[in-house]
């Protein structure tokens, strides 16, 4: 394995054409997955695509804008899901914990914060499910996938980590990062990851960070079916991309490819506890 795609959604309805052969194509491409759930029906099939295969991983967990009626995406749930993004969904710590018990399970979430689509009431129910995530994996001493995303209101980041300090007991990774070096900085002192996607390939606005960053505390991930990076654009998204992605942290940092790839992996290694 060369690479590991630290964050993909090879588990949602994007992929029920051909699943099998992204999977197999991202083996080819020497490419390590975390499959990451967003629900609780996303985690499960998560964690079935992980028993599979050996170069898969599961990450279990409750979305922040599913906690409540949220937005429907049609390549996570395709038509089906559209009764359950009408309720959302309360965190069943039990029903949860049972998936983690697969040793394939390597994080939970994603979990967090997200003030981009959500109103301000909806702040206490995507606390109060970040929270019971978070003991979670303090239960199974497994890391943090992260997604804060920042909105209108408040602010997503200084939230999500008063809450982390006051309960986690374990890191974990910040992903699809997009906040500013000194926000950066406060995640990484606590001694989080962050990892980037193809959106570096397309905008600058993350090169800062990913200069400054140690080498140590960066991970690659494609967020797929989402943001495809260049040259790929216009296509949808998949595990064997990442590669692009590790280019351009390598070209950001200006520093050799087989350095920067290497590192990578081992920081993969080394937050999830996995052997590849
Ligand atoms: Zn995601």
């Amino acid at each position: 394995m060369k690479y590991f795609d630290a964050h993909t959604h090879v588990n949602f309805v994007a992929y029920d054409e051909d699943r099998e052969a992204t999977i197999l194509r991202s083996h080819g491409a020497e490419t390590g997955m975390n499959v990451v759930g967003t629900q609780y029906d996303t985690s499960k099939s998560a964690v079935d695509l992980a028993e599979k295969y050996d170069h898969v991983y599961a990450t279990i967990g409750l979305h922040p804008i599913h906690t409540s009626k949220s937005y429907h995406d049609e390549k996570e749930l395709g038509d089906g899901g559209k009764e359950f993004t009408s309720r959302g969904e309360v965190f069943d710590t039990k029903a949860y914990e049972e998936l983690g018990q697969s040793k394939k399970v390597i994080a939970v979430g994603e979990c967090g914060l997200d003030y981009y689509r959500l109103d301000e009431q909806t702040k206490g129910v995507q606390e109060e499910a970040f929270i019971q995530q978070i003991e979670l994996a303090n239960t199974l001493n497994k890391p943090l996938m992260l997604h804060i995303r920042p909105g209108r209101t408040g602010n997503a980041y200084d939230d999500a980590l008063k809450i982390l300090k006051a309960h986690a007991k374990v890191r974990g990774d910040v992903h699809f990062f997009a906040g500013d070096w000194n926000i950066a900085k406060e995640f990484l002192d606590e001694g989080f990851t962050l990892s980037f996607t193809g959106v570096i390939t397309f905008t600058r606005d993350y090169d800062e960070v990913v200069r400054n960053a140690p080498l140590d505390m960066l991970l690659s991930e494609t967020d797929a079916p989402y943001v495809t990076p260049a040259p790929y654009r216009g296509k949808r998204n998949e595990p064997a991309y990442v590669e692009m992605v590790v280019r351009q942290i390598s070209e950001i940092r200006n520093e050799s490819f087989e350095k920067v790839q290497r590192q990578l992996l081992d920081n993969a290694v080394r937050v999830f506890g996995i052997a590849i």
